[in-house]
């Protein structure tokens, strides 16, 4: 099911004369009306005449969060204040937000996109979605409830959190899919087992759309076995209107991302020479509809590869793999490089864990990681605590070449966050 056939399923030829021509104009535009670029086009001898073909796109310089925190609050608008509509903000780091805004017509296009995406997973105007995502200047919620509203869905504007009033809006609204964290959706389907709910008898729910924090393949399908639904990978990030940028369609395999919109670059981290499809390195994107705050070759920080291969649901807009971390979560412990995602995909991968992990760093690099235990997960015999403790420890060690210190705390003893999840604690005093 399509919501833009047209759109969606353009030939690559005429994909990409759009692209080049929307990036054009872009560069053209942010030149005359954003002295970040004025500078940097100065500095680099750079006119917006030498962007005539998309492999140009190398030549423009990169974008940071760094330049957005810089330019705050208004440094980076490319319309009159007048013309600005809404407000967000960047969530997730310390010091000054990133302001990122949106005109009228960015408001509609993000809608647009989210009701692309919904389509692709095949919602109609029957469903009724409910909201588990953070209502407010976080982009995550706002956007995807516009999206479900285009599509003639029936909304239910729940935010994240109270376990008890979510379950009581699913059951008398008859909800069929929800948008949540994957944090969220673990602790909620921890949550009805403990209420003796059966979500494949008792509810209607069908799908869920799961994203705003990396997780794993391993989490996905104990998500969809907690909750008996199918679970939609869906990535986005506020810079890029937020929820809406990259979605999987009914094969699961990759997200499709709206290449009219965005320009998608995977570059290598370290040096930011562009790498080929199907490498793995940190995505780079640049708006190609965004009016009032386009950005160029925004580093996202996103670690994934390009699958070039043409998708069977008729697409053309390439797929993007799941995102396997941030550049800036890597982890060094005694020297060794270790991604969060490492360690989720063993813990999840075993039955007798539960929904909830903690990675906490101590002293002179001691890693420890607190792991709670499914609620079937212990059979009251001490002995197979001890064994337990010591075949994730020996699991984990094989992965990371690390042996971390485990401990297992009972079921929902680990704090959730209502919004993303806090994952790493680092205590270090290296
Ligand atoms: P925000 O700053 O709140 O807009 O968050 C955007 C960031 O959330 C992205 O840059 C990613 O790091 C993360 N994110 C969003 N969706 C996903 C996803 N499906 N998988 C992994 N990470 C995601
Ligand atoms: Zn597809």
């Amino acid at each position: 099911m399509f919501w833009d056939r047209k759109t969606e399923t353009l030939k690559r030829s005429t994909l990409e004369a759009l692209q080049l021509q929307r990036l054009q104009a872009t560069v053209r535009r942010v030149v005359k009306k954003v002295p970040l670029y004025q500078h940097r086009f100065a500095e680099y001898g750079l006119k917006p005449g030498h962007i005539r073909s998309l492999a140009d796109v190398s030549r423009l310089p990169f974008t940071t969060s760094a330049d957005l925190r810089a330019s705050y609050p208004h440094g980076m608008l490319a319309v009159a204040t007048d013309d600005v509509l809404r407000l967000h903000t960047s969530s997730g780091t310390t010091g000054k937000p990133k302001a990122l805004f949106f005109s009228r017509h960015d408001v509609d296009n993000a809608a647009e996109l989210m009701a692309r995406c919904l389509v692709m997973s095949g919602v109609t105007r029957q469903d009724v979605l409910q909201n588990m995502m953070t209502y407010g200047l976080f982009t995550g919620a706002l956007m995807m409830h516009y999206g479900a509203e285009k599509v003639g869905c029936l909304v239910i504007p729940a935010g994240p959190g109270n376990s008890e009033r979510q379950l009581l809006l699913m059951q008398d609204f008859r909800t069929t899919a929800i948008h949540a964290t994957p944090s969220y959706a673990l602790y909620f389907a921890d949550f009805l087992e403990k209420h003796g709910v059966n979500p494949r008898k008792d509810l209607a729910l069908r799908k869920a759309f799961v994203g705003a924090e990396p997780y794993t393949e391993e989490t996905r399908r104990k998500i969809e076995q907690g909750l008996g639904i199918d679970v939609y990978n869906c990535y986005g990030l506020s810079e890029m209107n937020g929820p809406g940028v990259a979605f999987e369609c009914e094969h699961k395999h990759g997200m499709h991302l709206w290449e009219d919109n965005f320009l998608l670059e995977i570059i290598d981290p370290q040096t930011g020479e562009p790498l080929p499809d199907g490498q793995s390195g940190e995505l780079v994107l640049t708006t190609l509809c965004s009016e009032a705050m386009p950005l160029l070759r925004f580093r996202t920080r996103d670690i994934t590869s390009i699958i070039p291969e043409r998708c069977p649901c008729g697409r053309t807009h390439r797929r993007i793999n799941r995102i396997t971390g941030r550049s800036d979560d890597m982890l060094i412990v005694r020297g060794v490089n270790i991604y969060p995602q490492q360690i989720e995909r063993v813990l999840m991968s075993l039955p007798q864990v539960g929904s909830n992990y903690l990675i906490q760093l101590e002293g002179l690099d001691e890693m420890i990681i607190k792991v709670e235990l499914a609620k079937a997960g212990f059979d009251g015999q001490v002995e197979h605590l001890v064994h337990l403790q010591s075949a994730i420890a020996d699991r984990l060690r094989t992965e990371l070449l690390v042996k971390p210190k485990v401990e297992l705390v009972p079921p929902g003893t680990l704090p959730v966050s209502e919004g993303k999840a806090k994952r790493v604690i680092d205590h270090r005093t290296l």
